[in-house]
Parts: structure tokens; C-alpha cells; sequence
């Protein structure tokens, strides 16, 4: 009998990178692999208090902990960040150096952020595949910083944010210095998180492939670009859609890192469809207190119905929201429902949605298009700027109100989306919702795709491991 491919996934420990790594993990053991997934104490804990990840699989999945010391606390901050590669680097590699060998793996899955652990791959001659969670677009903007300095184009000068640049091939005509990611708009280059994604990112090549939580129909015209550099790209997404394709299930199993509110989805039953518009801002980004009002105002102000995810740090410097949320409370008692924390799939998927006012992470994005659910795109940092702009000037799915935060223009927007213009809106979506099932579908690119991407570990089996 050939020997079973083990594989190590190890994901960038944030919960939108977790996701859909974990859907990568599950698509791979439907195939009869053996997966390790490895993750921080504190994500550990997490899924196995809030999920059911070890009975969904069979007995080949092995979720593991990392030694403790690595910590997504205080990530949304310059020293935050520095602070975790800093243990990611003292506490992980060392880990790796010791588990890996033991563990008789064929390969190593890893985000592409965490360049730490192809150091450990090469070391001991392990094959290595990188899975970048973002966007093709967002990936390949980050890619071709080095272009964007050596032209004078970054740093950003004074007022220069509406120019569009001229050195990330492909988005000539419509990337402006304001859709750049978060990252790349520092003044000071030497800012740790634009280092780190910019240096790990121009590694990507060492991989023997590239993973990407794309479709060909979505992103074609970046990824030809993308593959002139990385020659082996496999794009397999929209992952969701596609392990419910496969399962053959209308939903998936939760990966949340907390507890979802399943009370919204009642809620949800007793709304007309179409009728309400859903808000999140994703696992990480915050809002400060005045950002918060001017949405809560330009919600009510719009007259129609919403769904809030308010996670209990949503609010900068506000450990308990409560005292906010009183007030907010009594003026949204009539139309709109708050919760700590949703099932996002089911809650896009549910007839009720008519709209998603987001953050533009690119889970949430693909989540969205996967449903058919035209956006409003209120972009925080990171990849997030990037995606925004071309849900609303390349898709046009949506708008893209980015760098804004006032309640007339979020209450006009919101009208736009759910009456005015969401007729266009809704079907160039639903469109693109299409293509993306028959990405995922038998026959799909995406489909084509994950086989190939397990043909090629079965075929890093040594040969000794084969009777
Ligand atoms: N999510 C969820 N429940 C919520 C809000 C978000 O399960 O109430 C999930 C969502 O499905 C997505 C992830 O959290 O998979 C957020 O990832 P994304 O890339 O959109 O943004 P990030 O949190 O990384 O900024």
C-alpha cells in the first residue's frame, strides 16, 4: 500500500489566516492525508473550546500546540508586531527544528509571512509550499515594493495619495498611493510590518508553490502577472466554497477562535429578504469611539435594518463597551440586532442579508462574493485597501468609501447599496458567485487546481517510503 503524505500546516496565528488554512487541512484529509496543524497555545485552546475541529476529522489530523510565548496580543501595534515575529523566531523556529524531523513529514504548508519556518525547511532539505492568505492583488502589490521605491513612488509623497502608480503591472490604471496596503503608506520605511511583508513576500519563489484562496475568473489578469515570478501558483478558493463542494453541505463547520451568537440567525428568519444589511470588521481592526458614532448614525439615518457584529474590543481604549452601547441600544432597538460574534458564512448566506458594510479582509470578501452579496468597503489596514478598490472600481461590486468615516456619506452609501443602485450591484455579483461555484466544481480551475496540488506532495514520498 503507498504510504499516506503527512503534511505540517502552519498558519500565521490570526483567525482569518487560521480559517482557511484549517479548510486547506480538511480539503487535504478528504484526500486521506495526514495533517498536522500547528498553532499557538492560546488558538489551540480556542478551537477546541469553540469548534469542533478533532471530530470532523478523521485520526490523521493532529491539531498541536507551539511551545507558549508566541502571542497575538497587542499585534495591532508597531511593538506588537515586532514582539511576536521576535518569539515567532526565538520560540517557534527552535520548535520546528526539533519536531519536524521526528515527525516524518513529506511537506511543510506555511503562510507566507512567516519566512522563519522555510529557513527550517531548507536546513533539512524539506519540501515547502507557501500559502499567502490575501488576495492575488494584494500579494502582488506587496511583491513590487521594491519596484515602487526604486521609481520614487514610495515613500508616499505629500498629497500624492490619489496619484495612481505606475510600478505594480497590471493595476496601472486605477491603483492610487490611498490603495496601497495600509502598510505601504508609512512615511518611515523602517516601519517592522512593512519590512517583514515586504521581505518575506520576495521570497516566495524559494516555495516549491504558491497557495492562493483565489479563483481564476476573479483575479486572472494579476495572477498572469504573479506567475511570470512564481512559476508554480496554485489557486484552489474560494477554499469555503470549495469544502462545501466537496462535503456536498450547504454549510462547513465553524472555525471560530470565539463563541458565535447563533440568536442573529432567528432574528435573520423574521426579516423580508434582502432587507438587511450586515456589518463586521473582522477578527483585528478597531474603531474609535467617534468613527464608531458617525456608523452607528449613518446606520440609523439610513432607515434600514441591520446586523452589527460588535466584538467586545471593537471600541480603541474601551475595555467594556457597555457604557457606549447603552446608548447605542436605545437608538437601534427598532431596526437593527448587535452581536458579540456571528456565524459569518450562514449569516451571508441567509435570504435576509441584502448588503455587507465590511472591513474588506479578504475572507470576508470572498465570503461575500461566494453569496452573491454586494459590498461597502470601509478598509482599516493591511491588504484591506487593496481589496476594497477592486470590489469597487475593477468588480464593481460594491463602493469603496475608504478614508472616509462620516455618517451622511455612510447613510447615502448604505441606501445606494440596498435600494438605489443594488440592482447593478447585485447582479455583477451574483455573476462572479456563479463563477466561483464552478471554480470549485468538478471540471473547475480550482477544482483542477487541488489535484494537481495533491498529485504534486504524493509525488514527494520518498521512494524508500514506498513498499
Ligand atoms: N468571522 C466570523 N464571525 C464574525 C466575524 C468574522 O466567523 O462575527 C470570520 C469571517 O468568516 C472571516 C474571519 O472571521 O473568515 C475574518 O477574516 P478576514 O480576512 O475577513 O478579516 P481579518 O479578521 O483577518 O481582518
Amino acid at each position: 500500500m503507498d504510504p499516506l503524505p503527512h503534511v505540517i500546516i502552519f498558519p500565521f496565528p490570526a483567525q482569518g489566516h487560521v480559517n482557511s488554512m484549517l479548510k486547506l487541512a480538511h480539503l487535504l484529509s478528504l484526500s486521506n492525508f495526514d495533517v498536522t496543524f500547528l498553532v499557538t497555545v492560546d488558538t489551540h485552546d480556542r478551537l477546541l473550546n469553540h469548534t469542533d475541529v478533532l471530530s470532523r476529522f478523521g485520526t490523521g489530523f493532529h491539531l498541536q500546540a507551539l511551545p507558549h510565548g508566541i502571542s497575538m496580543d497587542g499585534v495591532n501595534t508597531r511593538d506588537g508586531i515586532s514582539m511576536l515575529y521576535y518569539s515567532l523566531n526565538t520560540i517557534a523556529k527552535p520548535f520546528l527544528r526539533e519536531f519536524i524531523p521526528n515527525s516524518s513529514v513529506t511537506c511543510l504548508i506555511v503562510d507566507g509571512i512567516l519566512s522563519m519556518a522555510a529557513d527550517v525547511a531548507e536546513e533539512i532539505n524539506l519540501p515547502i509550499i507557501y500559502f499567502r492568505t490575501v488576495s492575488a492583488s494584494s500579494f502582488w502589490s506587496y511583491f513590487c515594493i521594491p519596484e515602487l521605491i526604486q521609481a520614487g513612488e514610495l515613500p508616499l509623497k505629500e498629497n500624492a495619495k490619489d496619484l495612481t502608480l505606475t510600478k505594480v503591472k497590471g493595476m496601472e490604471d486605477f491603483l492610487r498611493g490611498r490603495d496601497l496596503p495600509s502598510f505601504c503608506q508609512a512615511s518611515d520605511l523602517t516601519n517592522p510590518d512593512f519590512r517583514i511583508v515586504m521581505t518575506d513576500t520576495r521570497q516566495t519563489p524559494r516555495a516549491r508553490g504558491l497557495i492562493l484562496n483565489t479563483f481564476e475568473d476573479l483575479e486572472g489578469p494579476i495572477l498572469s502577472q504573479i506567475r511570470m515570478v512564481c512559476l508554480n501558483v496554485y489557486t484552489i478558493g474560494a477554499v469555503h466554497a470549495h469544502l462545501k463542494a466537496k462535503l456536498a453541505t450547504k454549510s462547513t463547520s465553524s472555525n471560530s477562535l470565539w463563541q458565535e451568537d447563533e440568536s442573529c440567525m432567528s432574528w435573520l428568519d423574521t426579516q423580508p429578504p434582502k432587507s438587511v444589511i450586515y456589518v463586521s470588521f473582522g477578527s483585528v481592526a478597531g474603531l474609535t469611539k467617534e468613527e464608531l458614532l458617525e456608523f452607528w448614525y449613518g446606520l440609523v439615518n439610513s432607515e434600514q435594518k441591520f446586523l452589527w457584529v460588535m466584538r467586545p474590543d471593537l471600541i480603541i481604549g474601551h475595555e467594556r463597551k457597555d457604557e457606549i452601547l447603552v446608548e447605542l441600544e436605545q437608538g437601534t432597538k427598532a431596526r437593527g440586532y448587535m452581536a458579540d460574534w456571528v456565524p459569518h458564512e450562514k449569516v451571508l448566506a441567509h435570504r435576509a442579508i441584502g448588503g455587507f458594510l465590511t472591513h474588506s479582509g479578504w475572507n470576508s470578501t470572498l465570503e461575500s462574493i461566494v453569496e452573491g452579496v454586494p459590498m461597502i468597503c470601509w478598509p482599516r489596514f493591511a491588504d484591506q485597501q487593496v481589496n476594497s478598490r477592486f470590489v469597487g472600481e475593477v468588480w464593481k461590486m460594491g463602493l469603496d468609501i475608504k478614508d472616509t468615516c462620516d455618517r451622511d456619506i455612510i447613510a447615502i452609501s448604505i441606501r445606494a447599496l440596498m435600494e438605489k443602485r443594488n440592482g447593478e450591484f447585485s447582479q455583477r455579483t451574483e455573476h462572479m458567485a456563479s463563477l466561483a461555484k464552478k471554480a470549485v466544481n468538478e471540471g473547475g480551475s480550482s477544482y483542477i487546481n487541488l489535484d494537481r496540488l495533491i498529485q504534486d506532495i504524493r509525488s514527494m514520498i520518498p521512494p524508500h517510503k514506498h513498499t
